[in-house]
C-alpha cells in the first residue's frame, strides 16, 4: 500500500472503497487466481484463431493434438520430480521454513499458538490451518509462522499441505490419454445423436457475433 501511496495518494481510498474482497486474494470470500487460474483460455484462443473457417473436425483433432502435447509435457516433467510437492510449492515451503527459523512461539492453548517474526504477532490455529496473516488458508501451505509452530510441536509439515500441490497428485492429474477422433465410420454414435436434426442458422436473423477477445481483468497486463 505504501508503494501505491507513492504513485497517486487517492489510490489508498479508491482501493478501500471499491472493497478488499475484489482484488486482494487474502480477503477473496473464495479461491481465485495463482494456482487456480491459469493461461489455458489465451492458447486455445490462439489455436481456435488459426483454424477459423475449417470444419469442426479438424478443430477438435487440432485442441487434442494441443491437449495431449500438455498432458506429456506435465507427466514427464511430474515423473523428473523427486520432491513430495511439486517444484514451485516445494520452493514455496523451503522460503516458508527458512523465514520461520527467526520466529518465537508461545502457546496459547493446545492449537492455538502466538507467533512474533520480531515486528508483529499472529495467531495460528492448527486445527483450522489458519493465520491472521492469512497466507496459510489462501495458499494451503504452512506459512512461516505455521511453520515456527510445526517445528516447536515436531510435526509434519507435508501434513498441512493441500494434497493437490503433491508430485503423486500431479502425476494422476495428467496420467490421462486423449483418444483421437478417428475415421467417421468407427465412431459409436448414439441412435438419438443420429436421429437429431440439426437445422442450418437462419441467414435473416442477424446474430451478435462473439467478441474474439476475451476482456481482461482489471490490472492484467495484456
Ligand atoms: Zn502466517
Amino acid at each position: 500500500m505504501k508503494q501505491l501511496d507513492e504513485i497517486n495518494a487517492e489510490i489508498r481510498s479508491h482501493l478501500k472503497d471499491i472493497g478488499y474482497e475484489k482484488w486482494s486474494r487474502a480477503y477473496m470470500t473464495n479461491n481465485r487466481f495463482s494456482p487456480m487460474t491459469s493461461n489455458i483460455v489465451e492458447l486455445v484462443n490462439s489455436i481456435t484463431k488459426a483454424m477459423k473457417g475449417c470444419p469442426i473436425e479438424p478443430l477438435l483433432e487440432s485442441l487434442r493434438y494441443l491437449l495431449q502435447e500438455w498432458f506429456v509435457k506435465h507427466i514427464n516433467d511430474a515423473r523428473a520430480t523427486f520432491t513430495i510437492l511439486a517444484t514451485k510449492q516445494e520452493k514455496k515451503l523451503r522460503k516458508n521454513s527458512l523465514e520461520s527459523k527467526k520466529m518465537k512461539v508461545s502457546t496459547s492453548s493446545s492449537i492455538l499458538y502466538q507467533v512474533n517474526d520480531g515486528c508483529a504477532s499472529y495467531l495460528v490455529n492448527m486445527g483450522e490451518r489458519t493465520c491472521t496473516y492469512n497466507h496459510f488458508q489462501v495458499d494451503k501451505i504452512p506459512c512461516a509462522h505455521a511453520l515456527a509452530v510445526i517445528a516447536k510441536i515436531k510435526e509434519d509439515s507435508y501434513s498441512y499441505c493441500s494434497v493437490f500441490y503433491t508430485t503423486n497428485m500431479y502425476i494422476q492429474t495428467y496420467s490421462a490419454s486423449i483418444f483421437s477422433l478417428r475415421d467417421h465410420n468407427e465412431w459409436n454414435v448414439p441412435d438419438e445423436v443420429r436421429a437429431r436434426i440439426i437445422l442450418a442458422p437462419n441467414p435473416k436473423k442477424k446474430s451478435r457475433q462473439p467478441k474474439e477477445k476475451r476482456i481482461p481483468s482489471k490490472g492484467e497486463k495484456t
